[in-house]
């Protein structure tokens, strides 16, 4: 894989970079509510700064459609600024003159940072206009941002044709890892879950045929059961998937590739019991999966030399449903202090892992969730384009 890096470029004193970056993080009243996306952009932004550019930041927060004071990324420059101890310059207005001639009295290492992107309905339309008076605004443009990295939007993907593109060094990093797992050290073992199937068909897809083997888990698992022609009671299951998932079972490599709960935990009159997978009742809700079946993934698990993981074993939110998912976590996070390499993302996913120390041994927690999926599953990534050859 050749990856455009920004540490390729040899001059950037007193350049301008545009610098994309995931700023999408938790506000509650003005305030930053969590900064982990925050910190983990430092390196580049210090980067930047210590070869003499000029960096001016750029992020979307939430799902604006117009101006919104409750999305402005105003508090994260106040933010920045204690992270970083320099001033984070915050520019109201994302592009045009006014937002120019303050670009124009930056000085070296200076920061400034504009607001949110998705304010302006360019952005979402990958519009060449806004594209073009973005780049107005600087002479490089740095992609630091991978959780949108696969989308058609102005910021990520129109922009690069009006400006030299480049890779952060967070996106470099992400993109070292992910690839690591699609020439991995075999055995393979990937761990899917979460709630859809839908979203993850061309996944699995891809997936059945690279690992050695591809366990199942969460609400995800229950489409495959009822596929199976097991009984699922009130479960979650992805309806729209079904057929989908039936053709796919009936295939060889499927059958023995797969692995699927045996026992699970289900709610039933709002009490928790345990179940094995041809008991199901039909008031039974299946929330997570059961000691017997962690036993069995955990032995797949321990023997890899490769990890993917993505989507929660069950519905983790709730206590009594956890454990699934923190086990699983756990024998990931274990056997990567062994010598294996372990790839995980979802925006649940590292939401669950949140609460586990272990979890740091990890060896990479992708920045992207639908991105993450996306490039994993060989698809168009738009924001990768001129930025990376695989
Ligand atoms: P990620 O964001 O990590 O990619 P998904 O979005 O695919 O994961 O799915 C996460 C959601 O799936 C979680 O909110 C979790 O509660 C839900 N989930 C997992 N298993 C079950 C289940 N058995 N029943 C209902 N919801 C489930
Ligand atoms: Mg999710």
């Amino acid at each position: 894989m050749l990856i455009k890096s920004i540490k390729k470029v040899k001059n950037l004193k007193n350049k301008t970079v545009l610098l994309r970056v995931d700023f999408n993080i938790p506000l509650k009243n003005g305030r930053v509510k969590e900064d982990y996306k925050l910190r983990q952009s430092l390196d580049t932004i210090n980067y930047l700064r210590s070869k003499g550019a000029k960096v001016v930041l750029l992020s979307h927060l939430g799902r604006p459609k117009k101006r919104e004071n409750k999305l402005s990324l105003k508090p994260v420059a106040k933010y920045l600024t204690n992270l970083l101890d320099v001033e984070v310059e915050f520019s109201p207005e994302i592009v045009g003159q006014k937002v120019k001639q303050s670009i124009s009295k930056m000085k070296e290492g200076n920061l400034m940072l504009l607001d949110n992107i998705r304010f302006l309905p360019g952005e979402k339309k990958n519009s060449k206009v806004l594209a073009k008076q973005l780049a107005a605004l600087a002479d490089i443009y740095v992609n630091d941002a991978f959780a949108v990295s696969h989308r058609g939007e102005a910021s990520v993907d129109a922009i690069k044709s009006y400006l030299p593109a480049y890779a952060g060094l967070l996106l470099e990093e992400e993109l070292n890892n992910l690839f690591t797992s699609l020439q991995p050290r075999k055995p393979l073992i990937a761990v899917i879950g979460g709630a859809k199937v839908e979203s993850k068909i061309k996944l699995l897809e891809k997936l059945i045929k690279s690992a050695d083997f591809v366990i199942l888990g969460g609400a995800l698992a229950n489409t495959f059961l009822l596929a199976q022609g097991f009984k699922v009671g009130k479960s979650l299951v992805d309806d729209k998937a079904l057929a989908w998932t039936k053709k796919f079972m009936t295939k060889k490599i499927v059958q023995k590739k797969l692995i699927l709960p045996i026992d699970v935990l289900v709610l039933n009159g709002g009490k928790k019991q345990l179940r094995e997978i041809n008991k199901i009742k039909k008031t039974d809700i299946i929330l997570d999966i059961g000691p017997e079946t962690i036993a069995n993934f955990c032995f797949y698990i321990k023997k890899a030399k490769t990890i993917i993981w993505n989507g929660p074993m069950g519905k983790f939110e709730d206590k009594r449903f956890k454990q699934g998912t923190l086990s699983v976590a756990r024998q990931i996070a274990i056997s990567s202090t062994k010598n294996a390499f372990s790839l995980v993302g979802g925006g649940e996913t590292v939401e669950a892992l949140s609460s586990l120390e272990i979890s740091k041994n990890i060896t990479w927690i992708s920045t992207g969730g639908g991105a993450m999926l996306q490039f994993l599953a060989g698809e168009k990534m738009p924001g990768l384009e001129k930025i990376v050859k695989i």
